[in-house]
C-alpha cells in the first residue's frame, strides 16, 4: 500500500477498497520504525491521526468528503498547527502551541486530508542539510551516512521513505527542491504569493514560499490544488483564479520551448549528474520539445545577493522571539535586557546566529546602501535575466543541485560552501519564479533532480512537463532498499 502515489491512495480511499484508517496505521507503523534512523519527524500525532482517520471513513462512507479525504499527510514543522507544538526546528519554540491554524493547514484539513506528524527541518527553515535542526539531523534515507538535503530534509526524507505519501514545505532558497533532489522525490516550489504565508514562520518573507514534495508531479498537482489560492490573511498573497494543475497533465509537449541554463552547467558540476540531466532533456526532445541553451548573465550573483537579502529579513523576523511574548524564555532575568539576551543567546543555534549577525550589519546605517540596496539591484537584474528568457523559452531546465547528497557533517564547518549548494536554485526564489524538482537518474548511486523554471504563475505548465516526464520515466517510483 504504502508504495502507491498519493494520486492512488486517494482513489483508493474513495472506493473504498482500504479505510483510512488502515492507512493511517500503516504509516505510522513506518514512522516508528524509522524514527531512530531518520529522525523525519518531530512529533507524530498518531492519536489525533487515527480520530481524524475514523471521521474520513465515516465522511467517504457516506458519498461525501473532500479530494484529500482520508489521506495521510505531514506538515513542515513551521507551519502552525492549533494544539500540535510547532517548533521551526528551534529550540526557541520548543514548546510552541499557536492558536491557529496556518492556511495551508486548514486548507488541506479542509480537504480532507489526515496530520500524521510534525516534520523535521533546519532551524527556522536555514540551512541545506538538514543539520540545524535543534531536534537532530534527519538522514537520507538511500545512504543514512548523508544527508536528506535542506531545510525541508524531514518532508523530503519521509516521502522518499514513504513514510507519508505527501508533505508539505517551503522554500526560501532552494529548501523544497534540493532536499527533494537529494532524496529523489518530486518537489514543486509555486509563484511567490500563489500559497498562503499564513501561519508559515517567516524567515525571509520577500523569498519565503509554501508548496509540496511528493513522489509524483501528478501528486503535487492534486496537493497544490488545495493549497494554492488568495488568502486575505496575508497581503502578499496574490488574488487571482488557481487553475485546475490536474487538468493539463496530460498535454502534449510538442512544441514546447527548454531553454537550458548555460550558467548553470559551468562550473562544480558533478559529471555524473550532469549526464543523468542531459539524459531527461533527451526525454523532452523524444516529446516533441525542443531544447536550446540560454544565458543568464546575472545568475552568478545569486547566492551573494541572497546571501545579503535573507540575512537582513530575517534579523528583522527573528526580533520577535524576545523572551517576552512567545518562545523561550530564560531562567531568572536581572534585567530587561539581560531577559533579551539570554532568552535569544539560549534559544537560537549557531546558523540563526549567523544570520541575524549578518543581517544587522547589512542593514546598518552607513551599510545598507553599499550591501541590502545593491543586492536588491542585483535581485532585480536577474529577474529581468528571467523576464528576457521567458521571451524566448517556455521552460528553463538545469541540474537542481551541483552534486547528489553529501555526508553528514562535511560542509557544517564551512558555512560558504553550504550556502553554494543552493547555486541553481536560488535564483528563483529572487525572481519569484515557480520551480520544480524532478527526480531524473542516480548519479554514483544518489538520487539526481532536474530543475524546471517557468514564468509567474506557470505552475500548470511545469507540472505538465513533468508528469510527461514521469509517464516515461520511472525514477520517481524508485524507494530506497531499506524502504521498499
Ligand atoms: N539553504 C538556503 C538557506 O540556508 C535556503 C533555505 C530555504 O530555502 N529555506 O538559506
Amino acid at each position: 500500500m504504502y508504495r502507491q502515489t498519493l494520486t492512488q491512495l486517494a482513489a483508493e480511499l474513495r472506493a473504498r477498497r482500504v479505510s483510512s484508517v488502515e492507512l493511517v496505521r500503516a504509516f505510522l507503523a513506518r514512522i516508528e520504525a524509522s524514527q531512530s534512523t531518520l529522525n523525519a519527524f518531530v512529533t507524530v500525532t498518531a492519536e489525533q491521526a487515527l480520530a481524524q482517520a475514523e471521521a474520513a471513513d465515516r465522511a467517504l462512507g457516506a458519498g461525501r468528503g473532500g479530494p484529500l479525504e482520508g489521506v495521510p499527510f505531514g506538515h513542515k514543522d513551521l507551519f502552525c498547527t492549533a494544539g500540535v507544538r510547532t517548533t521551526c526546528g528551534s529550540r526557541m519554540l520548543e514548546n510552541f502551541i499557536s492558536p491557529y491554524d496556518a492556511t495551508v493547514v486548514s486548507r488541506l484539513k479542509a480537504a480532507g486530508a489526515v496530520m500524521l506528524g510534525k516534520l523535521n527541518m533546519d532551524e527556522f527553515a536555514m540551512g541545506s542539510s538538514n543539520e540545524t535542526s535543534y531536534f537532530g539531523p534527519v538522514r537520507n534515507p538511500w545512504n543514512p551516512a548523508l544527508v536528506p538535503g535542506g531545510s525541508s530534509g524531514g518532508s523530503a526524507a519521509a516521502v522518499a521513505a514513504r513514510l507519508l505519501p505527501a508533505a508539505t514545505a517551503t522554500d526560501t532558497g532552494g529548501s523544497i527542491r534540493q532536499p527533494a533532489a537529494f532524496c529523489g522525490v518530486t518537489g514543486i516550489k509555486p509563484t511567490y504569493g500563489r500559497v498562503s504565508r499564513y501561519g508559515m514562520i517567516a524567515f525571509a518573507s520577500s523569498l519565503d514560499q509554501g508548496g509540496v514534495i511528493a513522489a509524483s508531479a501528478e501528486d503535487t498537482a492534486r496537493v497544490l490544488r488545495e493549497m494554492a489560492g488568495f488568502d486575505p490573511r496575508d497581503s502578499t498573497s496574490v488574488d487571482a483564479p488557481v487553475p485546475d494543475y490536474l487538468a493539463g497533465l496530460e498535454q502534449s509537449l510538442s512544441g514546447l520551448k527548454i531553454g537550458v541554463l548555460k550558467e548553470f552547467f559551468d562550473t562544480g558540476l558533478d559529471p555524473a549528474y550532469e549526464r543523468c540531466v542531459r539524459e531527461a532533456l533527451a526525454v523532452f526532445e523524444r516529446l516533441g520539445a525542443s531544447v536550446r541553451e540560454v544565458s543568464l548573465p546575472n545568475i552568478p550573483l545569486s547566492v551573494p545577493a541572497y546571501y545579503v537579502v535573507a540575512p537582513a529579513e530575517c534579523s528583522s523576523n527573528l526580533a520577535r522571539y524576545d523572551g517576552v511574548r512567545f518562545g523561550h524564555r530564560c531562567a531568572e532575568a536581572r534585567d530587561l535586557e539581560d531577559l533579551y539576551k539570554r532568552s535569544r543567546s539560549e534559544g537560537f543555534g549557531a546558523e540563526v546566529k549567523r544570520r541575524i549577525m549578518t543581517g544587522t550589519y547589512v542593514l546598518s546605517a552607513g551599510y545598507y546602501d553599499a550591501y541590502y540596496l545593491k543586492a536588491q539591484r542585483v535581485r532585480r537584474l536577474i529577474t529581468s535575466d528571467f523576464a528576457r528568457a521567458f521571451g524566448e523559452v517556455d521552460l528553463l531546465m538545469g541540474p537542481t543541485t551541483p552534486t547528489p547528497a553529501f555526508e553528514l557533517g562535511a560542509k557544517v564547518a564551512d558555512p560558504i560552501t553550504m550556502y553554494l549548494n543552493d547555486i541553481y536554485t536560488i535564483s528563483a526564489n529572487l525572481a519569484g519564479l515557480p520551480a520544480m524538482s524532478v527526480p531524473c537518474g542516480f548519479a554514483a548511486g544518489l538520487p539526481a533532480g532536474l530543475q524546471i523554471i517557468g514564468p509567474h504563475f506557470a505552475e500548470a505548465r511545469l507540472l505538465n512537463a513533468a508528469h510527461r516526464y514521469q509517464r516515461e520515466t520511472d525514477w520517481h517510483l524508485r524507494i530506497p532498499e531499506a524502504y521498499a
